[in-house]
């Protein structure tokens, strides 16, 4: 299952806010085995949003949009991905109704827009707050506070599944324009996926099957001066 993640906000793009809706969603899909393919960053602009989610529904299996939902005037979220299926957003009585029972809010104690999603989509209810989120075809929409998006995302969790690849690491305490020789052999004798991370010392990342991974791991580590902190596994 590939997806694409869609995480909107002005906040974020000029860095007042650190994106960790993106970072959070990445590992989680990652461990269920999805590959995450694309995360943009949209500023809070209907057409763009409409644009973005319209071009990414059709070519991945899934995609996730965090961003503000409710009546503030800054919340544009819903009606960007209601434009990218040309739908208008409607009150969600469903919502309303969960919010009297749940939250114990009156229908006219709400502000106007709180509970609107798009025509037709199916409602997520906001186990941390109040705005609701939705799935619509294959679009899932989230809150951007990220107590109310991760808990909102728990209740589809499920619907996002993939094969799981094992993922072990080697640590280098070499420089990593040495290490390339021998990534490169690596590459060429194991079908894994390699990743070259450098800070202190450089984190090689190995991720493939079960047994492969692991006697490409055995293989580098014989091979390199081990960082302190020798090695990690399963990530
Ligand atoms: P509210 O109803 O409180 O306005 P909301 O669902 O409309 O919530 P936003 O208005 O987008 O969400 O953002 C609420 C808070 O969450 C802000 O402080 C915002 O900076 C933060 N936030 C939004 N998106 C992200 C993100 N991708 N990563 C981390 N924090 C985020
Ligand atoms: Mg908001």
């Amino acid at each position: 299952m590939r997806v694409a993640i869609v995480t909107i906000g002005d906040e974020l793009l000029v860095g007042d806010t650190v994106n960790t809706n993106a970072a959070w969603l990445g590992e989680r899909l990652t461990e269920r085995g999805v590959d995450v393919e694309r995360v943009v960053t949209l500023p809070d602009r209907v057409a763009d949003i409409a644009r973005v989610v319209n071009e990414y529904r059709a070519a991945y299996d899934a995609v996730l949009v965090t961003g503000g939902l409710g009546p503030t005037h800054d919340d544009l979220t819903m009606d960007g991905v209601a434009a990218a299926f040309g739908r208008d957003v409607v009150e969600s009585q469903e919502a309303l109704e969960w919010l009297a029972q749940e939250g114990g809010y009156a229908a006219d104690d709400l502000a106007a827009g709180t509970a609107d999603i798009p025509r037709g989509a199916r409602l997520l209810k906001n186990p941390e707050g109040v705005a609701p989120g939705c799935v619509i075809g294959s679009v899932y929409v989230l809150p951007g506070v990220p107590a109310e998006m991760e808990a909102m995302f728990e209740t589809v969790a499920d619907e996002f599944a993939g094969e799981v690849e094992h993922v072990t690491s080697v640590v280098a305490d070499e420089p990593e324009s040495a290490l390339l020789d021998r990534i490169d052999e690596l590459r060429d004798r194991f079908d894994v996926t390699v990743g070259s991370y450098p800070g202190d010392s450089v984190r090689v990342k190995i991720q493939g099957g079960d047994e492969e991974a692991e006697a490409a791991a055995a293989w580098l580590r014989e091979r390199v001066e081990l960082a302190d902190i020798a090695e990690t596994s399963g990530e």
